[in-house]
Parts: structure tokens; C-alpha cells; sequence
């Protein structure tokens, strides 16, 4: 380990698997935590000085790393922080703070508006990035502003809610020229003493009488556990890295004709409205009505016995391992259906190496 000053420490081929959820991946050439934005500068300037790349890790939940690790520097995010507004309404958080602290934070304080989102894993920051949801509720139907360092420009900016292009599973975060950002605040602006949002049938069922911001939470906790989609560390069905695909939106008239094939008598095709006009279809439904199911394996990785979206490492899973199944997957969907599915999570490493 190199000493870097008193801000922060960079280290070298340091593991990244155990900082994922799904545990997969090797080593990062060069590793730093950054507390401050000042570290945060130092760290970019070191990664400057080699000409190496940078990724941005925050809780390792939506990513899977190449065996072969990464070749450049991991930016560990650990800016921390809740801090109120003077509005009553707007809580602001570090990029590096635990999403489910903040959605507790909010619940305590009796801000509506992400008590769905609980039991999430990763960081505040990552949430603005694919527009983070969960049983009827949207990160970007909340998020007031994110504070972010422009790597091209050299400059921290401020992005109102408007300019983060918020869609399904989307951001200017995650879209190639929204690259270039890293994180380092988020603001919320959410509905003091405003109701639960109750829409999700699984949510609404539980409920006779309005529930209690708190309880809503914890009813989505307890959908998560039975599901596997809580994070656990140690039970092997939580080694995921949640969804690990889109749910596809297709227009509607190829629903319409997919159903033809099905014949009567057959399970309808569940659908949700898209924005645009089109028809949001279950990507687990697809996969399930293909064949597919926990005996689904390639290697150490499986899909889970408890939701047929996750793909699970069983406890010696390869990158590789990950990869064939994610291929035997679309490849079955796209026989059976016509469709192709989209990967959720982000590859890490997976690109030519740069020396
Ligand atoms: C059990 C389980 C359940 C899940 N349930 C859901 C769900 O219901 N809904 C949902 O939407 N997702 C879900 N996910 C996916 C995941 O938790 C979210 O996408 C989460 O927001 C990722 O946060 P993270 O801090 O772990 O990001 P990471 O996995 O560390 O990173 C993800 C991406 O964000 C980038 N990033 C992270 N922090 C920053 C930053 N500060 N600045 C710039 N870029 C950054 C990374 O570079 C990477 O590209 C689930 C995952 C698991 C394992």
C-alpha cells in the first residue's frame, strides 16, 4: 500500500470480488477509498498522472467484474452524510451513504416518496444512475438535484431533476456521454407527512387501511426476503446482483401477436404500460415461459430458486460462468419469444486491456 498524504491510501491488485454482491471478478490494478472531495481530486489526478482508466465502485450491486480484474484505478466512493434542507421537505446525501439508511432517514422523519425503495442495496450516488425502482416507486420521481465532477471538463456541476433525463432503468448517468460524471451528492425533495404509495399489487393486498410510511417499508422488506431480492450476505440465493434484466417494452401490437402463438388456454402475457405507447413485458415471465428456471446453470452460476430474474453465483461462479448463462438465457428468450433481453448490470473490465 502507497501512502498518498493523510486524505486517503492507494493500494494495489486489490480484490473486487468481495466487494461485489455477486462475488465474482479479480483485482483492480490500482484501488483508492475516497472520503472528501479533495481525495477525490488527488485520486484523479494520480489515475491523470498514468493514464489510467477510472471506475467509480460504489456498494458493487449492479456490476460484474471480468475475471481478469481492471486494469486501471477504482474510485471506492465513501463520501457520507444525510443532511436536511431548510425547506422541511429535501434531505441531501454523500454519494458514498447506504440507499436503505437514507430511505430509513426519510421514513423517520416522515418523508414520503421512497419508502418502496427500501432494502436496495448500494449507495445514494448509484440510485440517480439507472433511475433505481421498486414497487411503484422511481428514484428520478424524487431526486431534486445531483452534484457531480465533470472528468472532461474539470469542473463540479449541478444537475436539476430535468437535465438527469430520467426513463425506465435510464439517465443521462448511464447513457455514453453521461460517463464522464462521478457523483458526489444527491438531493431528494419528498412529501412531508405525505401517504404511502401503495400501487404494487403484491404491497396493496397486505394492507385493509392506509398504511404507515414505516409500514410500507417494511412490507417491501419482507417481499424482498421471500424473493431472494434483499441482500444477505452468506445466503447463496443473494449472491446476485438483483434483476439481471431489462424488462423489455415492446410495441404493442407484437404482444398482441405473441399471444396468437400461445393459443387459448394459455396464461395471458403480463403488460404494464410504457411511456411512448408501448407494452412493458415481464422479462421474468419470458424467461419462465421459455423453460427456464433454477436448473438453469452454467458453471457456478444458476439462475435463483426464488426469482427467476436473478442469476445467482452458487459459490465458486466465474465472470465466465456468469457470461455463458447470461447467453444461454437470451438465447432460449429470443428462440421462444422473438426478444432480446438487456443486461441490467454494468461490465467491469470486460473491455481490451489497457497496459
Ligand atoms: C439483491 C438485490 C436487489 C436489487 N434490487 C433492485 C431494485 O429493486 N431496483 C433497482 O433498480 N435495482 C436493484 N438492484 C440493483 C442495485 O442495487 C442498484 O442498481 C444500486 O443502485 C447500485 O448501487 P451500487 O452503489 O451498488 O452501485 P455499483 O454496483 O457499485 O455501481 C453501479 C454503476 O454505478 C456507477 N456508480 C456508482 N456510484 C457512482 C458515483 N458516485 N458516481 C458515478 N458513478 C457511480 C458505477 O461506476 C457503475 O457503473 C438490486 C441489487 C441486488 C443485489
Amino acid at each position: 500500500m502507497r501512502k498518498q498524504g493523510a486524505r486517503w491510501t492507494v493500494e494495489e491488485e486489490v480484490p473486487l470480488a468481495p466487494l461485489t454482491t455477486l462475488g465474482v471478478g479479480g483485482a483492480a490494478r490500482f484501488f483508492a477509498r475516497v472520503a472528501d472531495e479533495e481525495a477525490l481530486m488527488d485520486a484523479l489526478e494520480f489515475a491523470r498522472a498514468r493514464a489510467c482508466p477510472v471506475f467509480v465502485l460504489g456498494g458493487g450491486s449492479n456490476i460484474i467484474v471480468s475475471d481478469r480484474g481492471f486494469e486501471g484505478l477504482v474510485l471506492k466512493m465513501e463520501i457520507t452524510g444525510i443532511r436536511p434542507g431548510a425547506d422541511g421537505a429535501t434531505l441531501h446525501a454523500g454519494a458514498g451513504t447506504e440507499w436503505d439508511l437514507l430511505v430509513r432517514s426519510a421514513v423517520e422523519r416522515r418523508l414520503a416518496g421512497i419508502e418502496c425503495l427500501g432494502g436496495i442495496p448500494g449507495t445514494a450516488g448509484a440510485v440517480p444512475i439507472q433511475n433505481v425502482g421498486a414497487y411503484g416507486q422511481e428514484a428520478g420521481d424524487v431526486v431534486a438535484g445531483v452534484r457531480a465532477w465533470d472528468q472532461e471538463e474539470g469542473a463540479f456541476r449541478l444537475f436539476d431533476r430535468d437535465a438527469c433525463t430520467f426513463g425506465y432503468r435510464s439517465s443521462l448517468f448511464n447513457q455514453p456521454g453521461g460517463r464522464r460524471y462521478i457523483i458526489v451528492e444527491v438531493s431528494l425533495r419528498l412529501r412531508p407527512g405525505g401517504g404511502a404509495r401503495i400501487d404494487y399489487p403484491d404491497l396493496r393486498e397486505r394492507f385493509a387501511s392506509p398504511p404507515a410510511l414505516a409500514e410500507v417499508r417494511d412490507a417491501v422488506m419482507a417481499i424482498r426476503r421471500a424473493k431472494g431480492m434483499a441482500w444477505s450476505p452468506g445466503h447463496p440465493e443473494s449472491r446476485s446482483a438483483g434483476s439481471f434484466f431489462k424488462n423489455p417494452v415492446l410495441p404493442a401490437a407484437t404482444v398482441e401477436a405473441l399471444e396468437e402463438v400461445l393459443g387459448p388456454g394459455t396464461d395471458r402475457i403480463p403488460r404494464f404500460p410504457a411511456p411512448g405507447g408501448g407494452v412493458k413485458v415481464p422479462a421474468a415471465w419470458l424467461i419462465t415461459h421459455a423453460g427456464l428456471g433454477p436448473e438453469t446453470s452454467s458453471g457456478g452460476a444458476a439462475i435463483s430458486t426464488r426469482h427467476a430474474l436473478a442469476i445467482v453465483n452458487r459459490g465458486a461462479a466465474t465472470s465466465g460462468d456468469i457470461l455463458d448463462l447470461m447467453a444461454k438465457i437470451q438465447r432460449r428468450v429470443r428462440e421462444a419469444w422473438g426478444v432480446d433481453l438487456e443486461p441490467e448490470p454494468i461490465f467491469v473490465g470486460f473491455e481490451p486491456c489497457i497496459g
